[in-house]
This record gives C-alpha cells, structure tokens and sequence, in this order.
C-alpha cells in the first residue's frame, strides 16, 4: 500500500489528465468508435492489443435488444475489444466498460469541456464510467511498475450502448467470450454487487370513447382519466414488487429496490372534447424473481384492470426502449469475494439500478462482479463529478486482487 501511494503522488496529474483527455471526447451514441485513437494511444504500451470485430447476425432478432430508434447500432458497427495476454494458468477475466455517456443537458452544455480542480476531474463521464476505465487501466500500469504484472489474461470489452439498454454488451456477448468471469466496472461507490434488478420501458396507450363534454355520464371514463388511474395503479404495482424484495436477501438492505417510474405523458385533442387517446411512456424496475416477462405480465394486468369496466375504453401495452433482464449472481464466487474482502466489505449484494452486468451473468453464465469507483449521484448528473481520491482508492483494491493473493486466476 506504501509502494501504491508513492506511485499515486507521482502519478496523480498525469492520470487526471488522461481522464481529462477521455472526457472531451463526445462519446454519446452513435458516436462511441470517436474514442478508438485515444483508446489506441492509452491502452497499447499497456500491452492491450485492439481488436474490432462485426456484430453476430443472432443480435439483431435477439428478443432483449433494445430497439431503434432507442437504439442506434446499425450494420456495419463493429464491437470492440482490447486483450493483454496473461500467464498460463492464470485465467482470463473480462472487463465490461461502456465507452458511451448520456447526452449533455442545458444545465450542464459545458460537460465535454472537463476541469481538473481541487482532486476532482468533473466533465460527462467522469463518474459513469470512463473514470473505471482509467482505473483499471492504472491498476495494470501500478502492478507492471510494481513487479507483480496480473497473471490473468484481460480482455476489456469496451462496449456501446449502455446507457440505452445494453445493446453493446448484448451482441458482445453473443459474439462468445472464453472468460472465467467478468468484472463490470460502474460507479458503484466502491461497493462490490454481484446482481442487479432488470428494467422494462413501457408505452401505454389508453384508449376511450370520444364525445362532447356535455354528454358525458357517470364517472371520469376520458383516456386522460384513465391514464391518472393507471399511474395509481402502477404506484401501488411499485408497493406490491418491492414487497417481493423482502425475500430476496440479495436485496436486503434497499428502502426501493426498484421503480416504476412514468416519465412521459401525452395525451387529449380538443379542449371541449372528452379525450379519446392518452399515452403514457415509462420505466418499470424489476428483480430477478419477477423476470422481465414476469414483469411485463404485471404491467399488462394492473393497467388492463384499470379499463376492464369503461365500456368502450381499452388500453395497448408496448416495449420500445430497455429489456434489461435481471440478474442474481453468486455472492460466494472466489472473484467477488477477494475484491468484497480487499474493499472490506461485508455481504455481497444485488445492484438497485440495472447495468450491462446480465449478459456476462446470464446470456454468458459467467460469475459476475459489478464494481467501480464514483458515486451513482453523480452519474448522469449536471457538474457530473469523480474525486480521484476514490479512483486511487479503487486502484488499491483491484490491485490487492489482480496482482496479489486474492484471486489467482481460474477458480478450483
Ligand atoms: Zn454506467
């Protein structure tokens, strides 16, 4: 640990501006590839050779990709891969990190302009998650220094797409990935999780009969009126699911393990007229005993019920954004126990906030660890902010695990 915080002190401006540098690229999608030259300039005299390869043909009717226009991978995009041979018998551990970033907000039009002040790198991505990339990239560059190289072989997979359903890690892992098991690197506060809740986007489209505002009868039957009960009924869907967390001690330990979160409404024609369409669009969390059929079978009974007794009135289910299935990995796995136990930290848990970390888990069957420095309040934030601090703090550990006696590679 002394040796690690000498090489900090040397080292800390020089890493800052590498994730300075890393910022200002705008890699909101479609736009990832912008940081292959950076990528090539920073990870090759680490010995990590960049390979590109195409998108396998069973991505693009896979019943989990997310579809366009969310989606914005075409033909002809390729995923892209750095790998750095390891010893023999030393294992192979795959590295998720996603290249891409939200978009910038008006409060925040500055974000690609990264500053470095006052121990901290602030910019788009700093915390979620170009910051973890750093990190791991630094922690191989520490243990190279210090005499212990990783005996594991690494393969980074540097994905697209994770902010908008995990389509870059999907195809990816559909491409095959020969790992023992996979780091996923997100800002989680340096917590180890080994799971995650799932996510669906919902569109709901109430339907009612049209008609004068004089005529109406009875109680409030316009779809607006439907889609203001619909949203109670999904608020009371949200009580009944996390219930359902209370046995699962992967779980244990959220006030909200998941959300059902309606962000978008719309709806009505003409203000004399009873409305006859209303829409509402959202997201639905959701855990692993839910499944995302579960999960989408929910949403279909609570908002059909809402309806059943209008005559005339009907409501139509649709899935245009996140099919994130959830993940329950094994919380005993070698891997995520060494990094646990090198982070200090007591049982493992599940993740509540999706990530690309179910399709190492289960579309791969790979023991999965998610992890990473950086807070998730500052993800996605407007003054998006990482305290390099912390980024050394997770150097330490990975360091701890990679180059030490945690975890030696291939599990017995
Ligand atoms: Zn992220």
């Amino acid at each position: 640990m002394e040796r690690l915080n000498g090489w900090w002190c040397a080292e800390r401006d020089r890493i800052a501006r590498t994730l300075a540098d890393f910022v200002r690229i705008d890699t909101t999608a479609p736009n990832e590839p912008a940081a292959i030259p950076f990528l090539q300039r920073y990870l090759g005299p680490l010995g990590f050779t960049l390979v590109e390869r195409p998108i396998p043909d069973l991505f693009w009717s896979h019943p989990e990709r997310c579809p366009p226009p969310l989606s914005r991978l075409t033909y002809g995009r390729t995923l892209l891969r750095a790998h750095r041979p390891g010893r023999a018998g030393g294992g192979h551990l795959a590295v998720n990190c996603h290249l891409d970033v939200v978009p910038l907000t008006e409060g925040f039009g500055d974000g690609f302009q990264p500053v470095v002040a006052g121990g901290r790198v602030t910019g788009r991505g700093a915390a979620d998650t170009k910051g973890n990339l750093v990190m791991m990239a630094e922690t191989v560059r520490f243990l190279d220094h210090a005499g212990r190289p990783p005996g594991c072989e690494l393969t980074l997979d540097l994905v697209a797409e994770e902010e908008t359903g995990g389509n870059g890690a999907l195809a990816s892992a559909l491409a095959g990935l020969d790992a023992d098991c996979a780091l996923v690197l997100e800002p989680t506060g340096l917590e180890v999780f080994c799971g995650h809740r799932g996510c669906v986007t919902f569109e709901a489209r109430f339907s009612a009969h049209a008609t004068h505002m004089g005529s109406a009868s009875g109680p409030p039957t316009s779809a607006i009126d439907l889609a203001i009960l619909g949203i109670a009924a999904l608020r009371r869907l949200e009580t009944r699911m996390i219930a359902d967390a209370a046995g699962d001690p992967l779980f244990e330990g959220w006030s909200r393990p998941l959300q059902i979160n309606v962000g978008r409404i719309e709806g009505g024609e003409w203000h004399g007229s009873v409305p006859a369409r209303c829409r509402i669009v959202g997201n639905c969390g959701f855990l692993p005993c839910h499944g995302l059929d579960g999960a989408r079978s929910m949403l279909e009974e609570t908002l059909a019920a809402v309806v059943a007794d209008v005559p005339g009135a009907g409501v139509e289910l649709r899935w245009p954004g996140l099919r994130n299935e959830a993940l329950a990995g094994d919380p005993a796995h070698p891997f995520a126990a060494a990094l646990a136990a090198a982070a200090g930290q007591g049982p493992i848990r599940a993740w509540n906030v999706s990530c690309d970390g179910r399709h190492y888990g289960r579309t791969l069957g790979l023991p999965t660890a998610i992890f990473g420095c950086g807070r998730l309040d500052q993800a996605h934030a407007e003054g998006e902010t990482l305290d390099l601090a912390d980024l050394a703090r997770g150097i330490a550990i990975l360091a701890d695990v990679l180059g030490g006696a945690g975890w030696r590679g291939r599990p017995a």
